[in-house]
């Protein structure tokens, strides 16, 4: 039945691929559907769509929802919803209206640690799209103040660096809230960056947000371990969660990593598709 990809994203948010030109890629690569999960936009989704209709490739309306967690990060994925719905459309914008003010703090941060950056630079990396972190380190390494994402993440961006600045998030149960309200079927994207204690915790974690309406996680993800891939399936499959799966691809800050297959090593199978498809069929009766 073919491979998919079901966490991509495009210059709606921090990819570099157009929507029309990751669907065209996904296509040349071999896939048979992918999903376009942009960072907390469905601005992407639009021509996504029209340019799967139009090459006859299936494309997953998707979003990638940062929601309030710590210490660690929670990113919930919503697949198939409808990009018309209007909760999920006043959500998104209270999201845009809080990155719109956190990026300038964030070059204030920078220049008062003596580097030269404006906000017309980052929005030129942007272009045009939703401006987010990844586009501060890209203007970071251009004007040489670091060689590479990770560093400049390590030594200014990540949470807890000198250049942080905290962002409004929506609860993990607002955001599964609007997600299903909107018609799609909530999954806990990369379990590792919670940063949970154990096993233990990340389970009754999980649980606590399947009550709220989840309902799966994404086992396969370049950034998971064997050991970690074993643990989340074990953790799904006990718990009569979907399993989805995804490379994440942004098409610049991770070297050597694909479309479809990670760093080589991934197959994700079209039935993800179809159990993300039923799922939503037994939501919505
Ligand atoms: P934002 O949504 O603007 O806060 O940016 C979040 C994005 O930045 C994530 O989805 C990643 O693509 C990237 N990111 C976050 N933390 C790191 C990190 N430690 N190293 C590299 N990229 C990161
Ligand atoms: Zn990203
Ligand atoms: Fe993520
Ligand atoms: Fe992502």
């Amino acid at each position: 039945m073919g491979n998919v990809d079901l966490h991509l994203h495009t210059t709606a948010s921090d990819g570099v691929m157009s929507p029309s030109k990751i669907v065209n890629y996904a296509k040349d690569k071999g896939l048979v559907a992918i999903a376009i999960t942009d960072h907390d936009t469905i601005d992407g989704l639009e021509e996504g769509l029209s340019e799967g209709e139009r090459i006859g490739f299936e494309v997953i309306p998707g979003i990638e929802i940062s929601a309030d967690h710590s210490p660690g990060s929670m990113h919930l994925l919503g697949f198939l919803i409808d990009i018309h719905h209007p909760l999920l459309r006043q959500r998104l914008k209270y999201l845009q209206q809080a990155r719109a003010e956190r990026n300038p703090k964030i070059v204030d941060k920078l220049n008062r640690l003596g580097i030269n950056i404006s906000f017309e630079d980052v929005l030129r990396a942007s272009g045009g799209g939703q401006v987010g972190r990844p586009h501060f380190a890209q203007v970071l390494i251009e004007k040489g103040y670091v060689k590479t994402f990770q560093e400049a993440f390590e030594r200014f961006l990540k949470k807890g660096a000198p250049a942080y600045v905290e962002k409004m998030r929506f609860s993990p149960e607002e955001s599964i809230h609007f997600i299903r309200e909107a018609g799609g079927v909530a999954v806990l994207a990369h379990p590792n960056t919670l940063q949970m204690g154990g096993y233990q915790q990340l389970e009754s974690l999980i649980l606590q947000l399947v009550e709220k309406g989840l309902r799966g996680i994404e086992v396969y993800y370049p950034e998971h371990s064997a050991a970690e891939v074993a643990q989340y399936k074990a953790l799904a499959e006990r718990n009569g969660l979907l399993i989805t799966g995804g490379t994440d691809y942004h098409g610049i800050e991770k070297n050597g990593l694909d479309i479809g297959v990670g760093r080589g090593d991934m197959t994700l199978p079209y039935s993800m598709v179809e159990n993300l498809r039923a799922e939503q069929r037994r939501q919505l009766r």
